[in-house]
């Protein structure tokens, strides 16, 4: 039976799918293989995972969190998913600095691709990581620790240097969020005020189509202390879904309810479908300071976004020293776009979304529909690492050649 990614739109082409319950099991599928690539929970958008050979999934390796309190660091098996993990953590008092928009997705998986949630002074997801645990080419078990001068190499690795077995991450004592949303924020007091707009919660999220002269949605993530300010915008009257016709029962509790981060910060519970469930996604990230100018290229291209458009989100990440991060050395605006689950029509707008971005040096989600990704700065070093864990190229795929090593 072919298996295929969350969205349906990639068909994993692998001979052989292994599900390894030992970390064992893993180092000798890894050792026996001629090309292997490791699949975290699917939810990737393009063929990152994808491979004729053979695919390892994670998912059945023990989770067993250990939570070091004195480190302030909690260690997990890297096929977990955040709202697992979450829910252990917040149970014995801890926390995650951030989460993505769904907690459904594995911990190595999101972090191999820099998946990230919002806010304007929190990184990526990968920069929780305070060590990670691989098994590389010739089956054996490599640790590297922040710190270790290759470290930053080797979280946002997009699979490319071995199967993830084991992640150490940052925790923090528990917090609470309310969730606020407005909606109808006039268009113009985007551009006028956005740098207090994006900093004005723990995590902020803009929801808009690009159409008319108001952005749809303003989702204010606020943290104890912190007031919230609609700039204009009408406070909902009911609870929201990102796209405004589709229920709110898949959505974390809004109306400024306090509750645990976990179940505030996701804007998608997990025992729900997140998200609108039949889609494509893109997103791309340019400097935060140059977020004015890049709504205006995408409203350049609005006759071609919005036909095939069902939603887009703007939101912030910190920049990181992670090599391959897309956030690498660069505050930024992350401008995402859930598409229409129909690629012949998506594609070409993606490619005018890309030209019309360009001179803003846009970056690529790794996991999500692009054309073109630029060549990371640290491309060299992160190739040098690779070359030492793994030179015969086991964990290549074809995206891996032709984004980053050119073959
Ligand atoms: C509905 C929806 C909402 C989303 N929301 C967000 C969001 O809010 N923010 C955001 O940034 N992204 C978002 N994404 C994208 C998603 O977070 C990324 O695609 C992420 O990589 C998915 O993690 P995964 O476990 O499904 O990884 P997969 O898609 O399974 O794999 C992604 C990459 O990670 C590698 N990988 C997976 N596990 C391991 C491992 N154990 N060891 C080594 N490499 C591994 C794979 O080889 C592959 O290269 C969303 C996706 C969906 C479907």
């Amino acid at each position: 039976m072919s298996i295929t990614n969350w969205a349906g739109n990639i068909a994993f082409g692998a001979a052989r799918v292994h599900r390894p319950s030992t970390v064992d099991q893993v180092r000798a599928v890894v050792a026996q293989a001629q090309r292997v690539r490791v699949l975290g929970s699917g939810h990737s958008f393009n063929d990152i995972a994808d491979t004729p050979a053979d695919l390892v999934s994670v998912a059945g390796l023990p989770v067993a969190p250990r939570i070091d309190p004195a480190a302030g660091t909690v260690t997990v098996a890297g096929g977990v998913r955040y709202g697992e993990l979450a829910a252990h953590l917040d149970a014995q008092g801890y926390a995650l600095h951030n989460l993505g928009s769904l907690p459904h997705i594995s911990v190595a998986g999101a972090v191999a691709t820099g998946t990230h949630g919002s806010g304007a002074a929190l990184g990526n997801l990968a920069t929780a990581v305070t060590g990670i645990e691989l098994v590389t080419a010739g089956g054996d078990l490599v640790r590297l620790d922040r710190g270790d001068a290759e470290f930053p190499g080797a979280v946002v690795a997009l699979g490319a240097l071995g199967v993830v077995v084991g992640v150490t991450l940052a925790v923090r004592p528990s917090y609470s969020i309310r969730q606020f949303v407005f909606e109808h924020l006039p268009r113009a007091v985007l551009d006028e005020r956005w740098e207090e707009i994006a900093s004005a919660g723990y995590s902020v999220s803009l929801f808009t189509r690009w159409a008319g002269d108001t952005v749809d949605q303003l989702w204010l993530k606020l943290a104890d202390g912190q007031e919230p300010d609609g700039f204009g915008a009408t406070p909902a009257g009911r609870a929201m879904h990102p796209i405004a016709a589709m229920p709110a029962e898949s959505c974390t509790e809004q109306g400024g309810v306090p509750g645990p981060w976990h179940r505030r910060l996701p804007h998608f519970k997990l025992d729900f479908t997140p998200s609108s469930g039949e889609e494509l996604q893109s997103e791309f990230f340019v400097a935060r300071g140059d977020a004015v100018e890049a709504f205006a290229a995408i409203e350049r291209v609005r006759h071609l976004v919005t036909p095939v458009l069902q939603i887009s989100e703007i939101r912030t990440v910190a920049a990181d020293d992670l090599w391959l991060s897309p956030h690498h050395g660069r505050d930024s605006v992350a401008l995402h776009f859930t598409w229409i689950k129909d690629h012949a029509r998506v594609a070409p707008v993606v490619a005018a979304l890309e030209e019309s971005l360009a001179h803003l040096a846009p970056r690529p989600h790794w996991g999500k529909v692009f054309h073109h990704a630029p060549r990371p700065e640290r491309l060299a070093d992160f190739l040098a690492l690779r070359e030492r864990l793994d030179p015969f190229g086991k964990f290549s795929n074809a995206f891996v050649e032709r984004h980053l090593t050119g073959s």
